[in-house]
């Protein structure tokens, strides 16, 4: 059985967002069985933001949730690792409207969830197994996502720049894999877009210690943590902005020059689009890496809600 996790202890970091420019503090604690990733705006009264596709609000450059007056920011690359390590159940505090931006990846929340150490609950973890394609295109950007016995990603960028022209990169998500190949690759911008950015107050913490920054012919920074950590890098923001439907998610997902905007309502087909998934148990660990294809048809099948 693959149990529902949340974590040992409390840990808590500080940082900047990278749109607000706020110096923020952010908590992560231990929640019950089915609580799910909920942000608390200790500054609101303790106003609970669930992550969730239904409560998306600004894409600007980001993903932000937003229940009544309070809104959240820049969710993605936690949410990223939250699931990438398989922790279901958490509550987020801040006291800002921003996740901190950290060094632009998600590695230090992945530090962060292995300093408060995961502890498994008494429930199943319930997985979003996809049975039939679901896709959606907008322009020269798509999504789609296909049946797999994996929770897998292809994902493809092509930019006007000598530098990333086009990358594509297939990688199955493991919790090795994302900590790995995944979670340090590092957000990315272009130096020409910067003070367009900056004009409608967003990027104000921005810097070449929390993103990539491409000039006319190369990066700012000093190097890069991979060849093709740009595209790493959009498998990172997809995974996080589809843990959005809520579940983990089995499937292959394939996507073309998508954006937040483009995976937060993806996020919201899935759930609409019922027939083409099952709520499903496991009798063992369907995203370890030493799965054999039959546990997939093994699973328990559960009614779509
Ligand atoms: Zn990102």
């Amino acid at each position: 059985m693959t149990i529902q996790r949340t974590l040992r202890r409390s840990v808590s970091c500080s940082g900047i967002g990278l749109h607000s420019g706020q110096k923020v503090t952010l908590r992560l604690k231990p929640a019950p069985v089915d609580h799910g990733i909920r942000f608390r705006r200790l500054d609101m009264d303790g106003i609970e933001v669930p992550a969730a596709a239904a409560r998306v609000s600004r894409l600007n450059y980001a993903t932000g949730l937003a229940q009544d007056a309070a809104s959240v920011g820049t969710v993605e690359h936690l949410l990223a690792a939250l699931v990438g390590l398989g922790v279901d159940n958490v509550s987020v505090e801040l006291n800002q409207a921003e996740v901190p931006i950290m060094d632009g990846s998600a590695a230090s929340f992945v530090y962060l969830v292995h300093e408060a150490g995961i502890k498994e609950l008494s429930k199943p973890r319930r997985f979003l197994k996809v049975v039939r394609p679901i896709s959606l295109s907008r322009g020269d950007k798509r999504i789609a996502v296909f049946p797999s016995d994996h929770f897998k990603v292809t994902y493809s960028i092509s930019f006007d720049h000598p530098l990333l022209r086009h990358q594509s990169r297939t990688q199955r998500l493991t919790e090795g894999s994302f900590i790995e190949e995944i979670a340090p690759a590092r957000t990315f911008g272009f130096l020409k877009e910067v003070e367009q950015l900056r004009q409608k107050g967003l990027a104000l913490g921005g810097s070449l210690d929390n993103a990539i920054v491409l000039g006319e012919t190369g990066v700012l920074n000093n190097g890069l943590r991979f060849d093709d950590e740009f595209v790493r890098h959009k498998i990172l923001d997809v995974v996080g902005d589809l843990a959005l439907v809520g579940h983990p998610i089995i499937g292959h997902v394939v996507a073309h020059r998508g954006g937040h905007a483009l995976h937060a309502s993806f996020a919201q087909q899935i759930l609409e689009d019922s027939e083409a998934w099952r709520l499903v148990e496991y009798p063992a660990e369907p995203v370890g890496d030493g799965l054999s294809d039959s546990v997939g048809v093994g699973g328990a099948v559960l009614p779509a809600r």
